[in-house]
């Protein structure tokens, strides 16, 4: 998939007026301009910094897509968002590569085992047909690797992988058939307020007057919020990863496996894999250098789980920010300043969620509601007011 910009059509013009303007062109922002621009709002730009859309945290993660989450919330997010993916090329006329390879976390400790048994207990609740597995299980559906201390296994063959660049291209090229002006090279430098409503946008291209902005600049959203005056509790927290040249060994069929107490996944790239594992000690920032000694710690970690890895090479390797917040839930809606809305902090697993949660943001911002899925919980205004809800399934 090519990357897509603004300047395969001429370098435009940055319009001096919008009825949003929506910074970041990632999963976010790219779905939200879509589904404005489906529900007929005109006059909508996007604005994203880098010179192609979908280069932030959505081109640099993994293409996970999931039902298995710990949260009725973030299951109920699943359950729009996934099937929005399945039907994307019917849609959107967009192939987007969906691979139903399912997902296979392993616990091999009592704390997580439990977990996984109640978190299984909630999906089947709410129709999500996970599979609890014994220790047996997992071993005999994964002879290459070394899993003695499995305890449990849960399984969700619609699971799967998706391709994040393919997914921001549909939209960003839908929502452009509709009229909407998407831009890349445009940073937002500074918003303007007047009493407690926003006025206009500083870019880097111009300015843009405008009384209503969306914030889906993902692990950079704090910064945004903060030329509002907002604090946006999203801090970046490097993750990385590196895939593997051809491997023969490796079926078709591969699930996505998590060793979840090591935050170690596997799952098939190409005709190789793509390994990653989450450094517990990594300090936020916005460095996206990777880090050569923890890509140790990872391999050593893998050929551990996967012997047969010893005997790989590296084809790449790549490294992204997570966009945390304290609950590990995202963030959706207003703000303090009247026409700043939010749309941000999905902690590492909100790409899956970018179809719904753009769809939802559309709801906000025309309807005054949420109809898809009440996501009204998942206000800015729970952090100052103690209202958070943990997610166990984060990887
Ligand atoms: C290594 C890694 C693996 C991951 N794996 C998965 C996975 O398997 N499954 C899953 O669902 N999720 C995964 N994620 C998380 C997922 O990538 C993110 O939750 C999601 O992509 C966030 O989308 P976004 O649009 O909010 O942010 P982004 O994609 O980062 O988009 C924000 C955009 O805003 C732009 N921007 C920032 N500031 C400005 C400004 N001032 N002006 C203009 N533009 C600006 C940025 O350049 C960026 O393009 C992973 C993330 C990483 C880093």
């Amino acid at each position: 998939m090519a990357r897509l910009s603004d300047s395969t059509r001429g370098r435009m013009d940055i319009p001096t007026t919008a009825d949003i303007v929506i910074i970041g062109g990632g999963v976010m922002g790219a779905s939200a301009a879509y589904h404005l621009a489906k529900r007929g709002m005109k006059n909508i730009v996007l604005l994203e910094k880098e010179e192609f859309f979908g280069t932030g945290a959505t081109g640099r993660c993994a293409g996970g897509v999931r039902y298995q989450f710990s949260t009725e919330i973030n299951i109920r997010l699943s359950l729009e968002s996934l099937p929005m993916l399945e039907c994307f090329k019917e849609e959107i006329g967009q192939d987007v590569n969906y691979r139903q390879c399912g997902y296979l976390l392993v616990a091999t400790n009592e704390k997580d085992a439990s977990a996984f048994e109640r978190n299984v207990q909630l999906q089947n609740r709410l129709g999500v047909q996970t599979q609890l597995l014994g220790g047996d299980e997992v071993r005999a559906r994964l002879p290459l690797m070394k899993f003695e201390d499995a305890l449990v296994g849960t399984f969700n063959q619609k699971d799967g992988l998706v391709d994040p660049n393919s997914v921001v291209a549909g939209y960003i090229s839908s929502a452009q058939k509709m009229g909407v002006k998407a831009l890349t090279r445009a940073e937002v430098i500074g918003i303007h307020v007047s009493g407690d409503q926003v006025v206009a946008v500083e870019t880097t291209r111009g300015l843009i007057q405008t009384r209503m902005i969306l914030n889906s600049a993902g692990p950079w959203s704090s910064q945004v919020g903060q030329m509002a005056g907002i604090h946006i509790p999203v801090t970046p927290l490097r993750r990385q990863m590196f895939t593997t040249n051809a491997l023969e060994e490796i079926p078709e069929d591969f699930p996505f496996v998590i060793d979840f107490a090591q935050s170690l996944y596997f799952h098939r790239e190409g005709e190789g894999l793509l390994i990653g594992m989450s450094n517990q000690n990594e300090k936020p920032g916005f460095d996206q250098s990777v880090d050569e000694e923890f890509e140790f710690v990872n391999l050593e970690a893998a050929i551990e789980r996967m012997p047969l890895l010893e005997h790989a090479s590296r084809a790449s390797h790549w490294a992204g920010l997570y966009e945390v917040t304290p609950d590990a839930h995202p963030i959706f809606g207003g703000s303090h300043v009247k026409g700043f809305t939010i749309c941000t902090g999905f902690s590492g697993h909100g790409f899956m969620h970018g179809p719904v949660a753009g769809k939802l943001m559309s709801e906000y911002i025309l309807d005054g509601k949420y109809l898809t899925v009440d996501v009204s919980m998942l206000d800015l205004a729970r952090f100052e007011e103690g209202r958070l809800i943990k997610e166990y399934n984060v990887v």
